[in-house]
């Protein structure tokens, strides 16, 4: 079997065209959604991450204003900068662009984000809405993960989710979206025994454990639709998911690749939270 690839581009195009309406619909009720990125110092990681969404706004008919702090700066500036942003009416989202420079404590920074300004879903009260079975804004890489399966048309109902990973930005959200919607979810991490036993009885595999190339075929289901998050820059510059795309393809009945899976989806899932906020807001 050669698995069905997932075009991540392809479904966050569609998505940006359906968002473009909902901007229209705004900008008719005299109201341009807006988002504020926050960049503390200059990892060069994150200076592309935030070009990458700002240039994404701009396509979408978002305003978006970038704020830099140095290095150096104190925790009190940032959570200072937020406070100005929770309080401008023209700013629906907020974006703490991660990690920050040693010496910020970001949980306690992205806590002082307004829930409603929230975009990144990261928020104890957004997390535990999801918990609690009623999702608001949700993080955008599980956001993505969910949309990409819905629109493939993959069911999760009563299906084996394996989820390798258990950070608070993907591995945890992705799994409660998973249980919310009737999947058996085991959520594994780098003290789990028998993760090629665990991985191999999934249906749906979810890979965020950020090591290049892990989850080769022989740990896959003949059949399963495997999800790769991972991120990884080789030594020869490429880059390189959590799965070994070739041979995983070979068994998986439908495959995200890297590039071009769910990295663009992510960031199409933070526009797509900034219009609801916006549409929250002029409620
Ligand atoms: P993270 O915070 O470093 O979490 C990694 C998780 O993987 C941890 O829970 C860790 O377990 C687990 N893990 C590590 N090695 C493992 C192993 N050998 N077996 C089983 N579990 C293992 O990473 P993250 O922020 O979730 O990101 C994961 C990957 O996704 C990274 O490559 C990142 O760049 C990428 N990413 C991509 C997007 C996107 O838009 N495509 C968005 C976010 C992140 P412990 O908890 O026990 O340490």
């Amino acid at each position: 079997m050669t698995a069905k690839v997932i075009d991540g581009k392809v479904i966050a195009r569609e998505v940006g065209v359906a968002l473009g309406q909902r901007v229209q619909a705004l900008e008719a009720r005299g109201l341009r959604p807006g988002l504020a990125a926050i960049l503390v110092g200059d990892n060069p990681a994150s200076e592309v991450y935030v070009r990458n969404k700002t240039r994404a706004c701009a396509e979408a008919g978002i305003h978006s204003e970038l704020h830099r702090l140095g290095a150096g700066c104190a925790e009190r500036e940032v959570v200072d900068l937020i406070a100005g942003l929770n309080a401008n009416p023209a700013i629906h989202g907020i974006l703490l662009q991660l990690p920050l420079p040693r010496g910020l404590d970001a949980e306690r920074i992205l806590q002082s984000i307004d829930d409603r300004k929230d975009v990144d879903g990261f928020s104890w009260s957004n997390l535990g809405a999801i918990v609690a079975g009623s999702p608001r804004l949700v993080p955008c890489t599980p956001l993505g993960i969910m949309t990409m399966l819905e629109r493939e048309g993959i069911p999760v109902e009563g299906r084996n989710a394996v989820v390798i990973g258990r950070s608070t930005i993907v591995g945890k959200p992705v799994s409660l979206l998973l249980v919310g919607r009737g999947a058996t979810v085991t959520v594994c991490n780098s003290k789990t025994r028998d993760l090629r036993e665990h991985a191999s009885r999934a249906d749906i595999l979810v890979a965020a454990l950020g090591k290049a190339r892990f989850v080769d075929g022989s740990m896959v289901k003949p059949g399963a639709v495997v999800i790769d998050v991972g991120i990884n820059r080789l030594p020869d510059g490429k880059l390189a998911g959590d799965v070994d795309y070739d041979s995983a393809r070979q068994v998986a009945s439908h495959i995200t690749p890297v590039p071009g899976g769910v990295g663009p989806m992510t960031i199409a899932m933070l526009l797509r939270n900034t219009v609801q906020a916006a549409e929250q807001a002029a409620r």
